[in-house]
This record gives C-alpha cells, structure tokens and sequence, in this order.
C-alpha cells in the first residue's frame, strides 16, 4: 500500500514520506526508479541526487575524451536499446539516459541538488529518517521513509584521489585531477605529464596529444589494454537487415556476454596464453622496436585489476606519432619545472593530472544510525553485495568490476522489487538479513579476496567495507553468468531474511 502521507513535526517541519527513498541519480538509481514504476507501481517513491543533474559518473567526469570502457550494450538497461557504436563518450550515456527519464515519466520522482547527510532507522517506528541540504536554499529537509536504495556508487564525487609527493607545493604549473577537471584549463602548446596509465589515462591522453606540446603518461608500472574497432559487426550486420532494435540489442548483449565470459574464464585458466595475447595486439599498434615489455606487461595476470577497451588503438596510435609516450619509473618529487623521477631523470610539465584514482565512498558520506547507535558498516557481513546484517530495510548497489556495472545494477533492482512485493504480501514493516544457526561458525572474510581483484581504491578502503563469509549467499560474486540465474531464485522465505 502507498503511503504518502505527509507528517507534521513539532517544529513545524514538513517531513515528505515515501514508501522508497533512492539515493543517487546515476545509471543506477535512475534504473532503480524505473524498475519500481514497472514492478512495483503502487508505491511512491522520491530519488534524491546531490548534483545539479542525473548521470552520476557521467556529469561528474568531464575531461576531454571522457568516454566509457566496457560496451554500451551491456552498460546500457536491459530494457532500452543502444543504437550505435559500443564505446560511448559521457554525453551519448547522458542522451540515453535522458530518453530512460523522459520515455517513462521518472523526472517527476527526481530532486537534484539534495545531498543527503545523515540517515537514521528507528526500529520503533519501522522507517529511515533523512535529512539532505538543499543545494539551491542551502535548507536542511527531512525526509521518512519505509526502505532505503542505496544506488551511490562507489567514490567521492567531489574530489578524486591524489597520493602526497613532496614538492608539490614548488611546482610552478597546474596540477590536476581528471575527476574535477577544470573548465578553464588551457593544455594547447603546454608539455603535461598525465600519472596514471589506467582507463582514465588512456582516454585522456589521445583526446588532447594532437594539441598539447607533448603528453607523457607517467606510470609506476604498466597495465593490460585490450582493443579493437569500436564496431560489433553483429550489430551492424543485424541493422543492415533491418532486425529490430530491441532484438538487436538482446542478441548482441547475448554475444557480448558469451565472449566476455570465455575471456575472464581463460584468464584464470591460461593466463599467459590470454597475456600473450594482449600484448601482441598493443605490439601490433606500436611495431616490433617499441619497449613492450618496460611500457606494457604487468606484472599480474590479466583480470586481476579492470582491462580498459582502447576503441581503435587510439592511445598506442598517439605514441606511435610521436606526439604521446610513456615513462615507466616512479616519482622522487616535484620540482618547480615538472617530476624528479628516482631513475634520474627529470619530466619538464606545465601541467600534471593525477589520473590516480578515486576515494572509495561505501555509503555516499551519509551518517548511518539504526537505533541511535552510528553503524558501523565493516562490522557487518553482505548479503549476496546486496544487503547487510543488522541493517534493516536497506538495498545497496555495486556492479561487477569484470562486466559492465549495470548488468548488475538490473538484477539488483528486480531483487529489490521482489523482496517489497513480498514484504507488502506478507504484511511485513521490516526486512534485515541475519546470521542462521548453519552460519554461526562461518570464517568471516574481507570483502574481496585481493588474489581476484584489488585495485587501488579497494585495496585502501577495504577496512570500510562489510565483510564476506565463505557461502555463496555472504559474498558478492563477480560473476554475471552465475548471478543472472542465482539472484532470480533467492528463496526469500530462507531463514536469512528475517520480518517482522
Ligand atoms: C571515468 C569512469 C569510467 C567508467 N566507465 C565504466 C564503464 O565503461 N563500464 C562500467 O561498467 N563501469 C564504468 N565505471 C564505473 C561506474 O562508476 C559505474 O559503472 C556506474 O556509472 C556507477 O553508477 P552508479 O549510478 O551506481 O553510481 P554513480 O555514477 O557514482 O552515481 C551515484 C550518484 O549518487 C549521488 N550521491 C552519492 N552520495 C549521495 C548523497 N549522500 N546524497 C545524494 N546523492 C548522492 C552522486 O552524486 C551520484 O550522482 C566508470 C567509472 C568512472 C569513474
């Protein structure tokens, strides 16, 4: 049943009610929002997003070049077909998402500029209390509501990560971070040294080359690339035949996925073999005399940090001309005129951006309390990366780091749909997973075995992160093709989940 009623507090205080309140407007809480409309359409709910607009990720990140690194046919909803080539830069994934919101009536149910502070659940009385500032008014709001969606992302929108070097502070140029890229910032004719050779850097770096003096990619050490047309010849076979859209789209997620999943399998079973392979395509951009081995090979096996797709070689095709290059070594210190490496050498820059990374952010800065007691996140243990012992009536939302995030951010969504149907059919206020008796002895883990996966986001921010155990229901499993099948079946009447 809905309930939108709304309260008035002594203080005389408008406080809104809604059955769902969803934080964040970007790929997945707009997915989130358009989910509850098609499944669960008899409950009211509002999104509250900090920004002045939806996107997410894409409105926050504007450097030049900005594009995505994994298909859009899968990046994109399940429900709404991508029509063109797979690569995406930040306004087309801006334009999609646009079309989601308009096509299905969901601006309605959006308030931008509401960052929400703090967020209290009172057992009592079955709900979430928030309070966000208005970024317009700069007023503190309040908010009821009966569940949580938790669609945040997973880093600090405002500011990304920079490691401290020393001199910095001497340093007569600009230093930069991708993540809040200045409108103002003039690299034409400048010598910029980029630190960083992730997906970032990679995009970054062939956007501006062709006007910069010279561009350096500054790396501790190399990371793997795959690349290739940015095309799906199926996609564009199917078009030619004049296939449906929404079938188009079906059919070559379906080949996306199958291929990926022969990828990420034989990484772990061959990886030599798969790293052979990866390089000898970078080799094939950058000829038989370029330094692959310094520049290209790392040192892990592919997968076990995420493989940016460089559409068209463009990166490699940068440093084939000269106009782009790379620097393996590491950092001494700043000097007034650019880096001290510890080789000796000296990198001259007018500019440096550090493409280093994020913040890891598990709860969107939000003071949690449940019963007046601040929560203690890493304390808890996942349900499935989707809900968390003693944390009632809360979903949360991380994608795959090996697929794209939203196929992920899908299934969540019809989890979350499910489980309030569910709850509404057995008249149920409150939903918390919980240890069962066959769990009380089971090894508790840390979120992510950093033998699968540990990138430098996650390796600093693990101790904020809930724990695993070793059954499948307490870990988040990175794998698509079992969770596809698996999240669907979840028997809600398991003693995991406990109403009340
Ligand atoms: C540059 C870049 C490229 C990427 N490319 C890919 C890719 O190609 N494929 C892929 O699968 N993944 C990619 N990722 C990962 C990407 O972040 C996710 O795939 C996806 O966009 C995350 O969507 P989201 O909606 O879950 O979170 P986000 O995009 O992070 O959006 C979360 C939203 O919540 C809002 N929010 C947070 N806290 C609060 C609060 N307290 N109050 C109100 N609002 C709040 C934020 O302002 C933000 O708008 C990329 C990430 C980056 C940074």
């Amino acid at each position: 049943m809905s309930d939108t009623a709304t309260l008035t507090r002594p203080a005389a205080q408008k406080v809104e009610h809604f059955d769902v309140l969803v934080v964040g407007a970007g790929i997945s809480g707009v997915g989130g929002a358009y989910h509850l409309t098609k499944q669960c359409p008899g409950k009211s709910f509002v999104v509250l997003e900090s920004q002045e607009s939806f996107g997410g990720t894409w409105l926050t990140h504007r450097y030049p070049g900005i594009r995505s690194d994994s298909d859009l046919y899968t990046f994109g909803y399940r429900f709404k077909p991508w029509t063109s080539a797979p690569i995406a830069t930040a306004d087309e994934i801006r334009r999609y998402m646009a079309e989601v919101i308009e096509e299905n009536d969901l601006g309605r149910h959006i308030r931008y500029g509401h960052k929400i502070a703090s967020a209290r659940w009172s057992s009592a009385a079955n709900r979430w209390t928030l309070e966000a500032t208005r970024a317009d008014t700069g007023e503190t709001v309040r908010f009821t509501a009966n569940f949580l969606w938790m669609c945040q992302g997973y880093y600090r929108h405002e500011e990304g990560y920079t490691p401290e070097w020393a001199g910095m502070d001497d340093f007569q140029g600009r230093i930069v971070h991708p993540q809040t890229w200045p409108d103002d910032l003039d690299y034409r004719g400048k010598k910029v040294v980029v630190i960083g050779s992730g997906a970032t850097a990679a995009t970054l770096i062939p956007a501006i080359a062709a006007d910069t003096a010279h561009v350096t990619m500054l790396q501790r050490s190399p990371t793997f690339f795959r690349t290739g047309r940015n095309a799906i010849a199926i996609a564009d076979e199917l078009r030619q035949l004049e296939v449906a859209e929404e079938w188009i789209h079906e059919i070559v997620r379906r080949k996306i996925l199958h291929d990926q999943a022969v990828f990420t399998r034989r990484s772990f079973e061959e990886p030599e073999t798969v790293k052979k392979e990866l390089l000898s395509a970078v080799r094939g951009h950058l000829g038989d005399d370029y330094d692959i081995d310094t520049h290209f090979t790392p040192t892990y096996r592919p997968w076990r940090q995420r493989i940016a797709f460089v559409p068209d070689g463009d990166v490699f095709e940068g440093i084939r001309s000269g106009k782009a290059s790379v620097v393996t070594d590491e950092i001494e210190r700043f000097t007034g005129t650019g880096i001290q490496l510890k080789s000796g050498q000296h990198l001259d820059a007018d500019i440096v951006v550090t493409a280093t990374g994020f913040n890891l952010n598990v709860l969107g800065d939000i003071a949690f309390e449940i019963d007046d007691k601040p929560l203690v996140f890493s304390d808890t243990v996942t349900y499935r990366g989707m809900m968390f012992t003693g944390v009632p009536n809360m979903a949360w939302v991380f994608g795959y780091f090996r697929a794209s995030w939203t196929l992920r951010a899908d299934l969540v969504a019809d989890f979350v749909c499910t489980l309030l149907n569910r709850m509404g059919e057995k008249q149920a206020r409150r939903v918390t997973v919980a240890l069962r008796p066959e769990d009380k002895d089971m090894k508790l883990l840390p979120w992510i075995d950093p033998e699968n996966f540990n990138p430098g986001y996650l390796m600093r921010g693990m101790h904020l992160l809930p724990k695993r155990g070793d059954k499948p229901e307490w870990q988040h499993n990175q794998d698509y093709w079992a969770e596809k099948n698996e999240l669907p079946a979840i028997d809600l009447d398991d003693k995991a989940f406990v109403y009340a």
